[in-house]
């Protein structure tokens, strides 16, 4: 017998010594390690202080007996085997302790074959029971992590039959979905599917069938079974396949799918595109959205030899309204008019808000141009009737252009601007009536196209935009500052330079709301490049003699302090010399001011104005800017060159700033290189950028403009 195997060790418990030895003995001799107990009491004591894998227990002992040391096994529940050695007389409790819990059972007198085949049994049994006990712990074990992971997954969990029924799904049915685990198992799939998506949500079982095996990213919507919510889950699903035949077979045994709850995220992305399409007062169509519609029916109307009209809306009073009643009723005013036009349209009619109290509506097919006249007849009648807003009846009657595909255009903007014609004419006609597009209007259109009535629109339009022009450090060419330029992107017009629009807008007046416009921009922006440590050492804005000369103006660049939480050194104020010219003593009085915020002032185009230099000391000037007029070929020009020496000169003297203006070559830079001008801008460097761009360049924050001129590279001269 191999020692090493067997080691359990044994408590041999009997009254009669003798007996109690020769047991021993021949345990011994199989290699079974053994302890002996006189009695019940030292057998307790024994337990207590030693494992023992097997009692051999005699019942019958004067004081505890076998019984009692059985009964304090259960309760201490000990995990030994306990075979009980009996003799005849007491057969019976023998029975009754093996009914207790004993595994087995030795007669006295027995050989020791026998006693020895028992013990290894009942080891050998304990052993396998063992072993099971552990497997089973380690299963259940697995299941309970594996259902924990199902049930508080995130996601809903969920397997159906090959014909798509349910066979089980996961706690989060109860949570997400609104459903009981018995509501859904055992119930086919597609009576849980929102009615839309039905023939969609096939494809979970379907394409599996057609040899997929996965779906991915099905995006079903599901009502909620209890409330009145319609959930967006997106479904992920596998096919379940037999592998018993090594998968052989391939037989489908159903699907095991998982689906996220998708509802929130669908809803931020809706609203996004809902935001981005519409305009957020009356809930219409906003004018990307229209420009889509029309371009599609413009597609579909040459493709189907069909004709469609569309009209430019404009009320007749709403300036009033809004200026003598205030926003909110204007507001309100515009909510209405949306839905008394909607109630004039047919399904499949686009209407849109352009901006401003101006609609547009798009009717895809229409048979003659006579269905287009009686819409907007409709709509006359309909303005025909007052509006009740906030108390107040309002009759706002509407004047609409007509324009039709193809007969009076055959591409988006032709249209609008023909339909926008054709709205002018019938202002111009009386308003409160339509008129269809005729090529005779043209011939006035450039009195009701001037560039004023556009300008006015593009404020209403937010069509214009500002960019940035950087100026660099002569000596590092690192951005030492940058100019504010607008600039006015016209769907009708074009994009338009300053130079184009700014002389109308100063006359008209305009230019205050544009220069206001140009300022906020700068300070929306300054703001956010604080925010990110990304500011420049300034930011130079154009202001207008117009806008200067406003009572409130210093007020107002105050008040954008304030609102922007920004200090004036951040900022330069770029103004012509010709403003100090008019009305000196006013201007030099705001001048100070500005200045005594911290913001500095540039002079601009400086050189091509008549101020001597002296003229200048009375004004609080920082910066000079030579005008570019004396770059282009200055390099060359011996009468430009000692202009702008004298300039570089008197600046220095005057401890002035310079930046020169327009530098486009390296033959120039050189120059003011040597002639220790502090600054330059120009298309050396670069040309005015978006706020995305010239933001781009802040975060790189390299040199500008050619390397090798740099001072390690020498400037030989
Ligand atoms: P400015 O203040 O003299 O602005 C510099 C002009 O020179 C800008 O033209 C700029 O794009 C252009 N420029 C810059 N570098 C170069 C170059 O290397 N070569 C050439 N050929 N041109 C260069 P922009 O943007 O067309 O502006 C023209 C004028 O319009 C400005 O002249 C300024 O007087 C006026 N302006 C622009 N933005 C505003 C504004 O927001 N408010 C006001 N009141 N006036 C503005
Ligand atoms: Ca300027
Ligand atoms: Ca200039």
């Amino acid at each position: 017998m191999n020692a090493l195997v067997k080691q359990p060790s044994i408590l041999v418990v009997d009254d009669e010594p003798h007996l109690r030895s020769s047991l021993c003995a021949i345990l011994d001799f199989h290699g079974y390690a053994s302890m002996m107990a006189d009695c019940g009491k030292s057998a307790i004591s024994a337990l207590q202080n030693s494992n023992f894998e097997l009692i051999l227990l005699d019942l019958c002992m004067p004081g505890v007996d076998g019984h009692q040391v059985m009964e304090w096994i259960a309760e201490k529940q000990l995990d030994i085997c306990v075979i009980v050695v009996s003799g005849d007389t007491s057969i019976d409790s023998a029975i009754g302790a093996l009914r207790r819990g004993a595994s087995d059972f030795l007669r006295k007198p027995y050989e020791s074959d026998e006693m020895v085949l028992k013990i290894e049994n009942v080891l050998a049994k304990r052993r396998l029971e063992r072993e099971n006990r552990a497997i089973n712990l380690q299963l259940k074990e697995s299941e309970r992590w594996y259902r924990y992971m199902v049930n508080s997954s995130p996601d809903f969990i969920y397997t159906l039959d090959a014909d798509g029924f349910c066979t089980f799904c996961n706690d989060r049915v109860q949570s997400l979905l609104g459903y009981s685990k018995e509501e859904v198992i055992g119930k086919h799939f597609s009576s849980f599917i929102y009615a839309e998506d039905a023939e969609a949500a096939q494809y979970v079982i379907r394409e599996r069938r057609a040899g997929e095996r996965a779906i991915s990213n099905l995006e079903i919507r599901i009502p909620h079974g209890s409330e009145e919510a319609l959930l967006t889950l997106e479904f992920n699903s596998f096919g379940i396949y037999d592998e018993t035949d090594g998968g052989a077979t391939q037989r489908y045994l159903g699907t095991y799918g998982v689906a996220k709850d998708v509802t929130e995220r669908k809803k931020a992305a809706e609203l996004i595109m809902y935001q981005a399409y519409h305009d957020l007062l009356t809930g219409l169509a906003n004018r990307k959205l229209f420009k889509d519609h029309l371009e599609l029916a413009i597609a579909q109307a040459r493709r189907y030899k069909h004709t469609l009209a569309l009209m430019f809306l404009d009320l007749d009073r709403f300036k009033v309204v809004n200026d003598t009643l205030g926003h909110v009723v204007g507001d309100h005013l515009l909510i209405e008019v949306a839905a008394r036009l909607k109630n004039c349209l047919r399904e499949g009619d686009t209407l849109a808000r352009q901006g401003g109290d101006e609609f547009t509506l798009l009717l895809p097919q229409i048979d003659s141009k006579e269905s287009a006249t009686r819409t907007a007849d409709k709509i006359i009648k309909a303005f025909g009737v007052p509006f009740n807003i906030d108390g107040h009846e309002l009759y706002v009657p509407m004047s609409i252009g007509i324009a039709l595909y193809p007969e009076n255009g055959d591409n988006i903007d032709t249209l609008i601007k023909n339909a926008d014609i054709a709205m002018y004419d019938s202002k111009a006609k009386g308003r409160n009536r339509y008129q269809l597009y005729s090529a005779s209007m043209n011939v006035s259109f450039d009195a009701r196209f001037s560039l004023e009535v556009q300008m006015h629109k593009a404020l209403e339009r937010d069509e214009f935009q500002v960019v940035y022009q950087p100026q660099i450090n002569i000596i590092t060419g690192k951005i030492s500052g940058m100019e504010v330029l607008v600039r006015w992107v016209s769907p009708l017009l074009g994009y338009l330079p300053p130079l184009e629009f700014i002389p109308l807008a100063e006359e008209t007046g305009l230019i205050i709301p544009i220069s206001e416009f140009v300022l906020r921009s700068a300070f929306g922006q300054a703001k956010l490049w604080k925010q990110t440590g990304l500011l420049p050492e300034r930011i130079a804005v154009n202001i207008s003699s117009r806008h200067l000369e406003q009572d409130d103006f210093v007020d107002f660049i105050r008040q954008l302090l304030d609102e922007y939480e920004l200090i004036g050194s951040m900022f330069e104020m770029e103004i012509t010399e010709s403003m100090l010219l008019n009305d000196g003593d006013h201007i030099i009085e705001k001048l100070r001011m500005i200045s005594d915020m911290g913001i500095k002032i540039a002079l601009d185009d400086f050189g091509t104005g008549y101020s001597s230099l002296s003229y200048l000391k009375k004004f609080p000037i920082n910066t000079i800017k030579i005008d570019q007029s004396f770059m282009p070929g200055f390099a060359g020009d011996a009468n430009n060159e000692s202009i702008i020496t004298a300039i570089c000169t008197m600046a220095q003297g005057m401890n002035l700033n310079l930046i020169a203006e327009g530098v486009e070559d390296v033959d120039q830079y050189r120059l003011l290189h040597a002639l220790q001008c502090n600054e330059a801008q120009g298309f050396l460097f670069s040309k005015p950028l978006s706020s995305h761009d010239i933001t781009e360049l802040l975060v790189k924050d390299a040199p500008l403009g050619p390397q090798y001129l740099r001072p390690q590279h020498c400037f030989n001269l």
